[in-house]
Order: C-alpha cells, then sequence, then structure tokens
C-alpha cells in the first residue's frame, strides 16, 4: 500500500539531518500495546519460576526489552504482529532467526519499521508534532499512538521510612525481573515480605513460595484482591495460600524499613527480600495540559483518539467509552492493551482511506494464575454476587465460580480452573448479560446455567 512509502524507514532512509528524523506514524512505547513481542504477564509468572528465565532469556539476549524504547511501525506489520502473538512461542521461533535484530531478516524494511531502543521520550509537543529524546534528538510525526503504559506506585510515594533500601524490589519490566531473580538465587531459603494484596501480591507470593522462601504477606485491606474479589473468593484464595505455607497478615500497611520491617500496628518482619505491588499508574506527564485527561488517563473516543487531532492512546493510558456499561474506563490489563492497539490501527486506516469502523465494544477479560490455580474473569463485577462449585481452599481439585447480578441481569462471571470452553461459556455469559434467575438458582445451576446461554 502506498501508506507504507510514508514511514521514515530505516534510521539511513529517514528524512533532515541526524538530528532530527520524520516519520509518518509513531508510537512512543514499547510495551504490550505498542505490539512489540513483549509479555509482560510473564514476568510475575513464568519467568520467576525456578526453571521460569529460560523461557525468556532469548528475548533478553535479542536485546526487545530496553528500560525505555519506542518504536515507528506500518499498519501492515501492526497487523502482522498482532496476528502472530497469538502464538508467543511460533513468534519467538521466528525471531531466532535472527539475532540483536528486533524484526525476522528481511522484514523490516519491507514494513519500513524503524525500533529506536533505550530512547526515552522526555518532551513531546503536540502543537508542532514533535519529540524530544532525553539525548536531544527530535522526532517528528504526522500521527502520534501513545503507548506509555504505567509505572509502579513505589512506597516512598507514600513517604514510608526506609523505603530505598535495597532488598526491596518492584516489577514492571525485565530488568526488575532479573535483579529479583538474581536475589532470589543468591539467598536459598529466605525470608520474604510481599507488600500488597492485588495481582503483584498474589502472583509474586506463590512464585516466591515455589522457590522456598518462606513468605508472608501484608495489605491494608480485609481481605486480597479486594477491586476485584467479594469476601468469599477471597476466602478461597486466602485459605489456599495459608495451606500452601504462606503467612498473610491483613488491615495493616508497611510504616517502614529498618533491618526489619516495620508494620503500622507494630509487628515485625524480617525479610531477606521485600516485594512490593501496591499499584500502578499511568505514564502521561508528557502531555500534561496539551490533552484532555479523564479518570487519570488520557481520555478518548471509541477509536482511541485523543482530543487533539491525529494522537491517539491506547492501553493503560487511555480512559476510552466502555460501551457495554456507558460510562468510561481506564483498564490495566493486556486483552485491552491488544485490542485497543489493534482498534486505533484499524482507524487510522480506514480514516485514510475515507471509511468509518464500528466503535470498540470492549468486554473486561481479566485473568492470573498462581500455584496450579487459574482463573478468568469476564464483564462488569457489579451488584449481587452468588458463589457456586466447590470452594473449599482444602479440597484437592477445587473449582468454583461467581455471578454478578445488577437489575435483574447476570453482568460478571468469574470461574477457577475451568477448562477452556466453561472459560468460553461464562465469556458468553458477560457479554450477553442474561436474565438471572434467583441468587439461589444461580448457585445451584453453576456452570451449567452458563452453558445454556
Ligand atoms: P506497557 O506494557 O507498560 O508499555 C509501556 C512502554 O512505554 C514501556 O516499554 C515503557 O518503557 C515505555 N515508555 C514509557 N514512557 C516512555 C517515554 N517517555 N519514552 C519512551 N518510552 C516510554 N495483565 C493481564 O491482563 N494479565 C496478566 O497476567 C498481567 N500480568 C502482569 C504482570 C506484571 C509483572 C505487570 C507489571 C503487568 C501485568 N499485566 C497483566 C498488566 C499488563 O502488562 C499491562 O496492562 C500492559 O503491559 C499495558 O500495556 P501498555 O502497552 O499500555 O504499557
Ligand atoms: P493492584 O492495584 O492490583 O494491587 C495493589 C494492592 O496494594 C492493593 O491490594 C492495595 O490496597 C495494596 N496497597 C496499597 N497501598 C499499600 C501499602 N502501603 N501497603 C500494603 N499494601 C498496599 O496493583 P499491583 O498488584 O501492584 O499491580 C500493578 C499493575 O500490574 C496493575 O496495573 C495490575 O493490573 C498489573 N498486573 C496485572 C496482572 C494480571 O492481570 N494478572 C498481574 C500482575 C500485574
Amino acid at each position: 500500500p502506498s501508506s507504507l512509502s510514508f514511514i521514515g524507514g530505516l534510521s539511513s532512509s529517514s528524512s533532515s539531518s541526524m538530528a532530527e528524523k520524520c516519520f509518518k506514524y509513531v508510537i512512543i512505547g514499547g510495551g504490550v500495546s505498542a505490539v512489540a513481542p513483549y509479555e509482560r504477564p510473564a514476568l510475575s509468572k513464568g519467568y520467576m519460576l525456578p526453571e521460569g528465565t529460560l523461557f525468556l532469556s532469548l528475548q533478553y539476549q535479542l536485546q526487545l526489552v530496553g528500560p525505555n524504547y519506542w518504536c515507528c511501525f506500518s499498519q501492515f506489520l501492526v497487523f502482522t504482529i498482532l496476528q502472530e502473538q497469538q502464538d508467543f512461542q511460533a513468534f519467538m521461533s521466528v525471531l531466532e532467526v535472527e539475532e540483536k535484530n528486533y524484526y525476522p531478516s528481511g522484514m523490516q524494511r519491507k514494513a519500513r519499521i524503524t525500533l529506536i531502543l533505550s530512547t526515552e521520550i522526555v518532551k513531546a509537543d503536540l502543537a508542532s508534532k514533535t519529540l524530544t529524546s532525553a539525548a536531544g534528538e527530535t522526532f517528528k510525526y504526522e500521527v502520534l499512538i501513545i503507548a506509555t503504559g504505567s509505572t509502579v506506585l513505589r512506597l516512598e510515594d507514600f513517604g514510608i521510612e526506609g523505603a530505598d533500601a535495597k532488598n526491596i524490589f518492584y516489577l514492571r519490566e525485565i530488568h526488575d525481573a532479573d535483579k529479583l531473580v538474581e536475589s532470589i538465587k543468591n539467598k536459598k531459603n529466605g525470608n520474604a515480605l510481599v507488600v500488597g494484596g492485588g495481582y503483584i501480591g498474589l502472583e509474586l507470593s506463590a512464585a516466591l513460595k515455589i522457590n522456598d522462601y518462606n513468605v508472608s504477606m501484608v495489605y491494608p485491606e480485609p481481605w486480597c484482591m479486594p477491586r476485584l474479589f467479594t469476601a468469599d473468593m477471597a476466602a478461597f484464595y486466602e485459605g489456599y495460600y495459608m495451606k500452601k505455607g504462606i503467612n498473610i497478615i491483613k488491615g495493616t500497611v508497611a510504616a517502614g524499613f529498618v533491618k526489619e520491617v516495620k508494620l503500622k500496628n507494630g509487628k515485625m518482619e524480617a525479610a531477606d527480600i521485600v516485594v512490593v505491588g501496591v499499584g500502578a499508574k499511568p505514564l502521561i506527564n508528557l502531555f500534561k495540559g496539551q490533552v484532555e485527561e479523564e479518570k487519570g488517563g488520557i481520555k478518548t473516543d471509541a477509536f482511541f483518539k485523543t482530543s487533539v487531532a491525529n494522537v491517539y492512546a491506547i492501553g493503560d493510558v487511555a480512559t476510552f467509552p466502555m460501551k457495554m456499561y456507558g460510562d468510561m474506563r481506564r483498564v490495566e490489563h493486556v486483552d485491552h492493551s491488544r485490542k485497543s492497539a489493534e482498534q486505533a490501527v484499524k482507524a487510522i486506516f480506514a480514516s485514510e482511506q475515507g471509511k468509518g469502523i464500528e466503535d470498540y465494544h470492549y468486554l473486561p477479560y481479566f485473568y492470573s494464575r498462581s500455584f496450579d490455580l487459574s482463573w478468568q474473569f469476564f464483564g462488569d463485577n457489579v451488584g449481587e454476587t452468588v458463589v457456586f462449585g466447590n470452594h473449599d481452599p482444602q479440597s484437592e481439585k477445587p473449582k468454583f465460580g461467581t455471578y454478578w447480578v445488577k437489575d435483574g441481569k447476570v453482568m460478571g462471571a468469574f470461574l477457577e480452573s475451568g477448562t477452556p470452553e466453561e472459560n468460553q461459556a461464562i465469556r458468553k455469559v458477560a457479554r450477553e448479560q442474561p436474565a438471572a434467575p434467583s441468587l439461589e438458582s444461580l448457585a445451584s445451576e453453576g456452570l451449567k446455567f452458563a452453558s445454556k446461554i
């Protein structure tokens, strides 16, 4: 397509001087929604396991994941990679063909893509369509896609004493994961404290336990993962974690780190490793005052177009219309990252051809894995809840779910240890929002209710 020829392409063919490069499309960010084959979810799961680092070491050797980088691309490649990413292993084997190069031999040239690693954009002037890197290079674009994602909230942000200690770890990028893996290897059978009872907290305490650490978790809420779990659901996971030997301290926060961890309620936990997962915040400072914001993110329409012409925002940074529920939301999960990227690229491509596309019609999908557990959730966690199935953490084969019911309709569904078919069935429930029978019938029917939809 002729649109490809507008791309600056390889650096040698970029227009203008060395100091200024011009491209038709620029993506800032090289994470999940920027469609680099970066499997960030693996960092808190397989990568942390004793045998896990091998899986991603190839990615590391290829230097796919500098701490900060951005890339320029064509629509052609975006679609290609989106398809390829369905099978990450296959994609990695393609990449193996040419080491030290992000894209397989020839592909980069054909698609005219420039990937610029280890380059932080420190200034974005949307009026003049100019980006400036920390090294002072400038980049001009016609269309900009903001995919800067999130960064971790740090304990220093809460003014916690001693929070800069060397044994305190956060997890966002692969180099964070590598530092943690090295520490785990250096101290066998150590003590670990995990601060936070959300995704990172639950996934990392399991990983540390599998690495033979004595693990304690501390979080302020009355139960873990309060953003999604009901008390019943959390009771299962907490019971399961305790069965695995994890010590859970609830209802308090880390107030300081001396040699040991000082908790607000006074208890001390000796820790060789402290892993902190107290939430994330979207990286949007570069665009402050230039673009409309909402709910902590960059406001977009159903095509991920921001309030500024030719500027799009995707992934964690975008606050977009959630058509299914009639409100604006920001979502910090990979499924939306990939789908928002696809939607933005399709919208850009269509508008260049004078065509339109359908609104983004996203069904929230979150998942997590730890130990031999694996759950999926679809829809909206609002209204009354009912739990079904075997949620006894002591049982050999627990399997249970939850439905959320509002205004007589089933709005959300969760399933632990479902088969692919069962997960598809609960997805359908959340998508179609069928009329709910009584909570008692839903509880007794359980998965049978989903399989009828
Ligand atoms: P990111 O993937 O964070 O990418 C942003 C990129 O932009 C980064 O490469 C960053 O370096 C770069 N960048 C930022 N600012 C600049 C700048 N100024 N200049 C240049 N580059 C810049 N979600 C799930 O659904 N399931 C999971 O199992 C799951 N597991 C996760 C495990 C971990 C350890 C983490 C941290 C997150 C996990 N998530 C998971 C969340 C998911 O990874 C994010 O929602 C997703 O990565 C967001 O994609 P993104 O492209 O918006 O941002
Ligand atoms: P989170 O929001 O899931 O959980 C943060 C937890 O920390 C909450 O329980 C919160 O109350 C607690 N907390 C806050 N302040 C605290 C304090 N001072 N002391 C102790 N606990 C405190 O965030 P996260 O687990 O840090 O995850 C970071 C990001 O990574 C999020 O965007 C998340 O969606 C993403 N992530 C997703 C997955 C997944 O989808 N499976 C896995 C890992 C990470």
